[in-house]
């Protein structure tokens, strides 16, 4: 295994850095197995408000002190100003308060920071006033006392001034998500990546299972194999199997990522 220092060194000396965030990332671990998370959760599901199901991870890792919003700031100082861009499945809203470089980090399975419109117009895409992610902690807080229904946060963010349907959280759990809340941000993350073509690229992938490996996973796997100057990092605590044709090209690691990340900063 490969010490902190050479990994340092590996990502110092990198002409640029693509960056995966995975599931890991949501570090549900952290209250997963609690009954009131698995039965609020479901109250959600059934209740079609699984759109705050982020809104309610958020709420969860702050109560637990998760160490990872300050973890990935370190991380975000680590490589600086170096040519990177960040690509998280994850829906951790900590991950876009990170001090990341301007324009260099893409969503595409949303947060539980922003709003849309639950049929889709686009004017409705915009972030939560403070007021009203204050609103939504305290209806989850209700929701999970059993003090509320799912029923009454449904118009919970108020209605769409275009079709005046409800609005909702901006996020993949919601199947009336809307993709314009990312589309701007990935076609900066496609234009960066057509210029990593013969670079001498550093790929991290984090934490990415198999949940939506089609964002992150297998084009990074591609990405490395046509690169004859890219070399991955595939940090899994069970899924860090490397296929065959990148066994020259890549190290994986058996580790929970955000246990890896801390390791290395
Ligand atoms: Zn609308």
């Amino acid at each position: 295994m490969k010490s902190k220092t050479e990994i340092r060194e590996q990502i110092e000396n990198a002409e640029m850095l693509l960056i995966g965030l995975g599931e890991e990332f949501d570090n549900v671990r952290l209250f997963g197995k609690e009954e009131r998370y698995q039965r609020t959760r479901k109250r959600m599901e059934e209740g079609d408000i699984e759109w705050m199901i982020p809104a309610y991870q958020d709420l969860l890792r702050r109560e637990k002190n998760d160490p990872l919003g300050e973890l990935l700031q370190n991380f975000s100082r680590l490589i600086g100003e170096k040519n990177y861009f960040v690509v998280s499945t994850s829906t951790n809203s900590v991950i876009s308060l990170t001090p990341w470089r301007e324009g260099r980090l893409v969503m595409p399975c949303g947060n539980g920071r922003r709003k849309q419109c639950a049929h889709g117009c686009a004017e409705a895409v915009s972030d939560l006033t403070g007021e009203e992610e204050k609103r939504l902690r305290g209806f989850l807080l209700s929701l999970e006392k059993g003090e509320a229904t799912p029923q009454e946060g449904r118009a919970l963010l108020g209605t769409c001034p275009v079709c005046g349907e409800p609005l909702i959280l901006n996020n993949i759990y919601t199947g009336a998500y809307d993709e314009k809340g990312y589309l701007e941000q990935w076609g900066g993350y496609t234009r960066w990546l057509q210029g990593t073509l013969n670079r001498g690229l550093l790929v991290l992938e984090l934490g990415v299972g198999l949940q939506c490996p089609t964002v992150i996973r297998f084009p990074f796997e591609k990405i490395t194999f046509y690169n004859q100057k890219a070399f991955l990092y595939r940090v899994n605590e069970t899924l860090y199997q490397l296929t065959e044709n990148l066994r020259e090209k890549g190290c994986p690691i058996s580790e929970n990522s955000v246990d890896w990340l801390q390791f290395l900063c």
